[in-house]
């Protein structure tokens, strides 16, 4: 466990190195996204115990965009069962944009995995309620259990999705054709829109991260945000596929848990140590954070954190 004065230093360093780094763009496709303030920039660690360590913008507010898929791919697990998620997603790795449509596997209908945006919105659409309101509900108190506060959306990146989300509408009537989803296509559109909205800061993605490293439980609320049997399936998806196209690359390189989204977010997760949270909203050609990458690149190879180097959990 690397003490938290170590990591103060490294992400100190990380922030002093990379704060003038200009490089990438924002992701404009949702036009609202085109007006974050590229200056911002927030690195922020949570330990096991419950202490954050940041620096730089680390509560400033964006939307939380695909990080929020493991999390709604959890509540679909603890809703409905492995058995029944596993008949409406799999679990490979597409090596396609996330938007992609036309990868639904070619025997079963399903789509890849539910992390590209054809597998989170089979995912969203088993959100349960007995009415769209009460689905928004159960949405949202569920990613409040991993941030610990109650979380609000941004309503301009909301209608704005709503307004130019034709990509993900039609990926969404193409599983209905195929009996993935159910009928209630517009408003299970319009959940998915919804959960990439809410506002989070780069402070709740390391908490976030920290409740998925503390075997679902929140170490600062000590509420229990997942059931751990699903801990490890969550992990294993954001290891395979929570990179986008940058997946493998990730793996090799920096060997964790992670969840990028095209807001500028990166959420990564040390089992049994630390959640890490970078924000910072230029982003690649693969729509990971440029700055995000150099600093989680950091912190791997300055507390070994690789999953399969075992300095970190070695050490007392
Ligand atoms: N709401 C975005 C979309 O569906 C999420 C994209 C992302 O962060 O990968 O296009």
């Amino acid at each position: 466990m690397p003490s938290n004065d170590k990591i103060t230093d490294i992400i100190n360093r990380a922030y002093e190195t990379y704060k003038d780094l200009d490089r990438g763009k924002l992701a404009d496709y949702i036009p609202e996204l085109g007006k974050a303030d590229i200056k911002n920039f927030g690195i922020s660690v949570t330990t096991v115990k419950g202490e954050t360590i940041s620096v730089g913008n680390a509560d400033t507010m964006f939307s939380i965009q695909s990080i929020s898929k493991p999390f709604v791919f959890g509540m679909a697990l603890e809703g409905h069962g492995t058995a029944h998620v596993r008949s409406r997603v799999g679990v490979e790795p597409t090596g396609e944009p996330f938007h992609s449509i036309i990868r639904l596997q070619a025997k079963s209908k399903r789509p890849s995995n539910p992390l590209v945006n054809a597998g989170a919105i089979a995912m969203t659409d088993l959100v349960n309620g007995n009415s769209h309101e009460e689905r928004i509900q159960n949405l949202q108190s569920a990613l409040a259990k991993y941030t610990g506060r109650p979380l609000d959306m941004d309503e301009s990146v909301y209608l704005s999705e709503k307004a130019t989300g034709h990509r993900n509408r039609a990926t969404a009537h193409l599983m209905l054709h195929f009996g993935m989803v159910e009928p209630r296509i517009d408003e299970t559109t319009d959940l998915y829109f919804r959960q990439c909205s809410y506002k989070i800061t780069s402070d709740d993605l390391s908490v976030m991260a920290a409740t998925l490293a503390n075997n679902g439980i929140n170490p600062k609320s000590q509420d229990r945000a997942l059931l751990s049997e699903h801990v490890k399936s969550l992990l294993t998806l954001m290891f395979t596929c929570g990179l986008y196209t940058y997946a493998g690359e990730w793996a090799f390189r920096v060997g964790i848990p992670a969840k990028s989204g095209v807001s500028g977010g990166i959420l990564g997760v040390v089992p049994g140590v630390m959640g890490i949270g970078v924000y910072s909203p230029l982003v690649d050609k693969h729509g990971n954070s440029v700055r995000g990458i150099r600093v989680f690149k950091n912190l791997a190879t300055e507390l070994g954190l690789h999953m399969f180097s075992h300095s970190i959990r070695k050490s007392p």
